[in-house]
C-alpha cells in the first residue's frame, strides 16, 4: 500500500498529511508537501499521530447499560427511546450535541436528521465553545459567516496583530508560517495582544498584556485614533459600509483618550500608541483572533470591534489584510457550513420562512424545524431541568469541556436516555451513557473537513474499521432508517452525502449566499476520492474561488458591510475577596482537548505530565505557594488540585490552568468545573477565560509516584495524575490518609513481593520499592511524607531497556543516575525526546547561542519546530543567567 494523503484531526489549521505504511502495521505520519495549508510542515501533535493508532482503550462494540449488545439491539434501543420521547413530549424533548471532530458528511446527516426529520433544531456543536462569537460577529458585519482571509495573507501582510491567540501552541503551523514570513520580510511586524506572555511572544515585536475582557475598549480606542489621524478609507466607508457614525460615537464615548484606554486595559500608554500608530500606517494588516477573543461574554462585540477597524480602513477583500478568525477544531468550519450550530439551519441558511421553506423542499421534509434550537449551555440546562429527556452526544466529552462541568455531569446522570457515540471507551462522558455506539477513529474515517481559511480537504481512511466500529454517518443514517426516515437517508457512501451537501449549497442560490460549492455537486465517486484541497466559494462554473468581498459587496440586506457599535462590558464575574484571582484557561503545546488521543502518545505526554496552575511570583509569595507543590484552585462551584508552576508569563492577579485533564488522566483537575456558565448574549459562547478563583497550597500527608510497564490498580488517593512514557505508565500521587504499613500498601500497588527490592524508613516517613524480574525493572514506587522525591527522568529511562546494568540496579532505590550518567530533564523537544537539562548543558557547556546550533548538536527543533519558542526561551534565560536546571 502506498502513502495515503489525508488531513490532521486536531486543530483548525487543517494540515495535509501523508500516512506512510511502516513495519508491523505501523504508520509514519508526515506533512504533505503539496497541501496548501502546511506545505509539508507539521507540529508535535501531527507528527505523533502514529502513536495514537492502536486499539488500546478503543470502544469496539455497542453497549447498552454496560453490557455488550449487537448493533441491531443498540440502534433499536436508541430509535425507540427517541421515538417514545418525541411521541410523549414533542420533538424539542430530544437533542444532539455534536463535535468539530466530525467530518462534514457526518455533520450533514446529523443536522438533516434533527432539523429536517425529527423537527427540532436542538443540535449544537462543541464548536459553540470555540468560535460561535466569530460566527455571530461576522454575520452582524458581513451578513454572512465568511472568514475573509487565506493563510497566504499572513505572508503578504506587513503587520500581523494577534489577539487572544497563542498561535505557537494552538495553531503551530501557522506560527511557523508567520515565523518564516518574518524571516523573509524584515518589514513584517508582529504585535501580540494577550493577557499572558505566551510562547507566541517569541516572535512579537510588541507585546500588549491586556487586562482580561478589555479588548473591546482597546479596539474602540483604535477606531477613534484612526479617525483623529485621518487614517480612514472614506471612499470605502461611503460606498461599501453602513453604521460608521454610531460605531465611532460609541467608541469615542468608551475610549476617551489613549491614557484612559491604557489605564483601563492595564497597558503602558506608549505601547497602546505604538499599536495604534503601526495599525494606522500599515495598509497590509491582518488581525488574527481566536479563543481569547471568542470565549467571552462580550466575545461577539470583541469580534465586531476588530472588524470595525478593518472596515473603517477598507482593509478587507484584498491580499494581506483582513480580520482573520482561526478556529480551534479541525472541522469547526464544516460544522458551520452544514448547520451544526443550533441557530443555523443548513448551508449557511437561517430560520427565515424563505430559508426554512427552501431547505424543506430540498430535503423533501414536511417537518423541518422553523426556529433555532438550544445552544450548548442552554441544551445542558434543559437536560438538567428535564425538558430535554434524550440526548445523543457524538465524538465529544462535555463532562470535561463544558463550563460548570460538574452540573453537566449531574444533568446527564439524571437524563432518561444518554447515547454517546465515540471511538474511546472510557471518558468522563461515556461514564454517563446508557447506550454506547462505537465510532470510527481518525485513520479509519473518510470524508471532508474545512480549515480556518475555508479550504475543504479530504480526510481519507488508511486503516480498516476495527471490531464493530462504524463511521458516524453510517450510525446516523441507520438510526434515521429505524425512525422511519429511510427514504431521505439512503446514502451508500460519504461521497453521496457530500454531493447532496454541495447541491444544497447551490440550491436557489444565484449568488445570494456566500457558501456555494455547486462546482463539486456532481463529482463521481472516483473524483470525490481524488478531490484536491479547494477553497469555497466555488459556485458552478468557477475555476478560481473569488476572494470574499473583493468586489465590496456583502451579504446584508443593503449589500453593505455593517460597523456595529461595541460598548465595552466587564466579564460576567469579577474577582472578590473570597476569589481574588482571574482564571484563564487554554491549551498546552502537546495535548488536544480532553487527551483522549494525545494522552496515549508517550512523546506528547513528556512535555507536561501533570495538570498545573501557573501563578505569578508576586501571587505565589502572597498566597504562600512554592514551585512544585500542589495547589487547590477553587471557585464557588468546585475545587481542583493541580501542580504549581511559578512564572511571570501570567500577570499578577491572573492564573492559568490548561483545559485538558479529565478524570481519566487526573483525579481532580477538570478546570471547567470551576467556571460558571455565563454566555455571550448574542453568540451563546461561554466565558472560559475569566473566572474568579482562589489558589491555596494543598498539603497532603504524603507524596509519591509510581512508574510501571503495565497499568497499575492503585488504591484511592486524594491526588493522582496519569501519563504515558516510552514503555511505562507514570502516576503522580499524594494522599491525605497515611496507610498503616507502606510495604503492605506497596504490595497492593506492585503485586507479590518476591521480586521486590525495597527501602522502608519508617522514622523518616519514606518508602521505596521496585519489582525487578531478572534483568528487567517492572515497576517502582516512591513515597514520602516530605515532598522531596527523586526525579522521575532517570528512572523512566530504565523502562526503555530490557537489561539493567549492575550500577543501574544499585541506583534504583536512590532514584538517581549512577555516577557519570546524566539526567535529561522534562521533555522540551517531543520529536527527539530532548529534555530541558540536556539543552541547558549543551547551551552552557558548548556555548550554543542559537536555535540552529542547538538543532545541529541535539536535533532538537529540527523536525516539527513546535519546541523552538521554548528553546529560544531557554537561550534567553541562560544568557540572563536565570535558567534553573530542571
Ligand atoms: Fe495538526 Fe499541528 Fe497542523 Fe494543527 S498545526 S492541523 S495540530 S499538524
Amino acid at each position: 500500500m502506498s502513502a495515503v494523503r489525508t488531513t490532521c484531526p486536531y486543530c483548525g489549521v487543517g494540515c495535509g498529511l501523508r500516512a506512510e505504511p511502516g513495519v508491523a502495521g505501523a504508520y509514519e505520519i508526515r506533512g504533505d508537501s503539496e497541501h496548501p495549508a502546511n506545505f509539508g510542515r507539521v507540529c508535535s501533535k501531527g507528527a505523533a499521530l502514529g502513536d495514537t493508532l492502536g486499539l488500546d482503550g478503543r470502544l469496539l462494540h455497542p453497549e447498552i447499560r454496560g453490557a455488550r449488545a449487537s448493533w441491531d439491539e443498540a440502534l433499536e434501543a436508541v430509535a425507540q427511546g427517541f421515538a417514545r420521547t418525541i411521541a410523549a413530549h414533542g420533538p424539542d424533548s430530544v437533542a444532539f450535541y455534536v463535535s468539530g471532530q466530525l467530518l462534514t458528511e457526518d455533520y450533514y446527516v446529523a443536522n438533516k436528521l434533527m432539523k429536517g426529520f425529527i423537527g427540532s433544531a436542538n443540535i449544537d456543536t462543541n464548536s459553540r465553545l470555540c468560535m460561535a462569537s466569530a460566527v455571530a460577529g461576522y454575520k452582524r458585519a458581513f451578513g454572512s459567516d465568511t472568514v475573509p482571509n487565506d493563510y497566504t495573507d499572513l505572508e503578504q501582510a506587513d503587520l500581523i496583530v494577534l489577539v487572544g491567540s497563542n498561535l505557537a501552541w494552538c495553531h503551530p503551523v501557522l506560527f511557523q508560517r508567520v515565523t518564516a514570513a518574518k524571516a523573509a520580510n524584515p518589514k513584517l511586524c508582529v504585535v501580540l495582544v494577550d493577557p499572558r506572555r505566551t510562547q507566541t511572544a517569541e516572535i512579537a515585536d510588541l507585546f500588549l498584556p491586556v487586562r482580561p475582557g478589555t479588548d473591546v475598549l482597546l479596539f474602540n480606542g483604535l477606531l477613534d485614533y484612526l479617525r483623529k489621524e485621518d487614517a480612514l478609507d472614506l471612499e470605502f466607508l461611503d460606498a461599501h459600509t453602513e453604521g460608521f457614525g454610531v460605531a465611532l460615537r460609541v467608541a469615542k464615548e468608551s475610549a476617551a483618550s489613549i491614557p484612559a484606554v491604557a489605564a483601563a486595559c492595564g497597558l503602558k500608554e506608549d505601547d497602546v500608541l505604538e499599536l495604534y500608530r503601526r495599525f494606522a500606517r500599515t495598509p497590509k494588516t491582518v488581525t488574527v483572533f481566536s479563543q481569547g477573543v471568542n470565549q467571552s461574554t462580550s466575545g461577539t462585540d470583541k469580534v465586531n470591534a476588530i472588524v470595525n477597524v478593518h472596515l473603517a480602513t477598507g482593509r478587507i477583500g484584498k491580499p494581506g489584510m483582513g480580520p482573520f478568525s482561526v478556529t480551534g477544531q479541525p472541522n469547526a468550519m464544516g460544522g458551520r457550513e452544514v448547520g451544526g450550530l443550533a441557530n443555523q439551519l443548513a448551508a449557511h441558511m437561517d430560520f427565515s420562512p424563505k430559508d426554512v421553506d427552501r431547505v424543506a423542499r430540498f430535503w423533501g421534509s414536511t417537518r423541518t424545524a422553523a426556529k433555532p434550537g438550544l445552544k450548548a449551555v442552554e441544551l445542558f440546562d434543559a437536560v438538567e431541568r428535564g425538558t430535554v429527556k434524550a440526548v445523543w452526544i457524538m465524538a465529544t466529552n462535555p463532562v470535561v469541556s463544558m463550563p460548570d462541568a460538574e452540573r453537566v455531569r449531574r444533568a446527564l446522570e439524571r437524563c432518561e436516555l444518554v447515547v454517546v457515540s465515540d471511538c474511546v471507551r472510557d471518558t468522563d462522558t461515556t461514564r454517563c451513557a446508557h447506550v454506547l455506539l462505537p465510532a470510527a477513529a481518525w485513520g479509519e474515517k473518510s470524508g471532508t473537513v474545512t480549515n480556518s481559511e475555508r479550504r475543504i480537504s479530504r480526510q481519507r481512511s488508511f486503516l480498516p474499521l476495527p471490531g464493530e466500529a462504524q463511521p458516524d454517518w453510517w450510525i446516523v443514517t441507520e438510526l434515521a432508517r429505524r425512525m422511519g426516515f429511510g427514504g431521505a437517508f439512503d446514502y451508500d457512501s460519504p461521497a453521496a452525502i457530500f454531493r447532496e451537501h454541495a447541491r444544497l449549497s447551490a440550491f436557489e442560490n444565484e449568488g445570494a449566499r456566500d457558501f456555494d460549492i455547486g462546482a463539486v455537486a456532481n463529482l463521481s465517486d472516483a473524483e470525490y476520492d481524488a478531490l484536491q484541497p479547494f477553497q469555497w466559494p466555488r459556485p458552478a462554473g468557477a475555476v478560481v474561488p473569488p476572494r470574499p468581498f473583493a468586489d465590496g459587496r456583502f451579504f446584508t440586506a443593503s449589500g453593505k458591510a455593517q460597523l456595529v457599535p461595541t460598548p465595552p462590558r466587564a466579564p460576567a464575574q469579577l474577582p472578590s475577596a473570597d476569589y481574588p484571582l482571574v482564571l484563564n484557561t487554554g491549551r498546552v503545546r502537546d495535548q488536544w482537548h480532553t487527551m483522549t488521543r494525545t494522552g496515549r502518545s508517550p512523546r506528547l505526554s513528556g512535555h507536561h505530565a501533570e495538570p498545573f496552575v501557573q501563578v505569578h511570583p508576586l501571587d505565589a509569595a502572597r498566597f504562600g505557594l512554592t514551585l512544585g507543590d500542589l495547589a487547590e484552585v477553587a471557585a464557588a462551584a468546585a475545587r481542583i488540585v493541580v501542580r504549581i508552576e511559578i512564572t511571570d508569563t501570567v500577570a499578577p492577579g491572573n492564573v492559568f490552568v490548561p483545559m485538558h485533564w479529565g478524570s481519566v488522566f487526573a483525579s481532580n483537575a477538570r478546570v471547567c468545573a470551576l467556571i460558571g456558565a455565563a454566555v455571550d448574549p448574542i453568540s451563546g459562547q461561554p466565558e472560559l477565560k475569566a473566572a474568579p478563583v482562589r489558589v491555596r497550597r494543598y498539603e497532603p500527608k504524603w507524596y509519591g509516584f509510581a512508574l510501571s510497564r503495565a497499568p497499575l490498580q492503585l488504591p484511592a488517593t486524594s491526588y493522582r495524575a496519569l501519563s504515558r512514557g516510552a514503555g511505562y505508565w507514570r502516576y503522580e500521587l499524594a494522599g491525605e490518609d497515611l496507610p498503616a504499613s507502606w510495604p503492605e500498601w506497596a504490595d497492593a500497588v506492585l503485586g507479590p513481593r518476591a521480586a521486590r527490592i525495597e527501602l522502608s524508613d519508617v522514622a523518616g516517613g519514606r518508602y521505596r520499592g521496585a519489582n525487578v524480574e531478572g534483568e528487567v525493572l517492572q515497576a517502582c514506587v516512591f513515597v514520602a511524607t516530605a515532598k522531596w522525591l527523586p526525579s522521575r527522568n532517570w528512572l523512566a529511562t530504565l523502562f526503555g531497556s530490557q537489561t539493567l546494568s549492575d550500577a543501574d540496579r544499585l541506583a534504583i532505590l536512590a532514584g538517581r543516575a549512577p555516577k557519570g550518567a546524566l539526567e535529561s530533564g522534562p521533555i522540551v523537544c517531543s520529536c527527539f525526546a530532548v529534555g530541558r537539562s540536556t539543552l541547558l548543558r549543551a547551551i552552557r557547556g558548548d556555548q550554543l547561542v542559537s536555535v540552529e546550533q542547538i538543532g545541529k548538536a541535539l536535533r532538537a527543533g529540527t523536525n516539527c519546530g513546535s519546541c523552538i519558542p521554548e528553546i529560544k526561551g531557554l537561550l534567553g534565560e541562560s544568557a540572563a543567567g536565570a535558567a534553573s536546571p530542571a
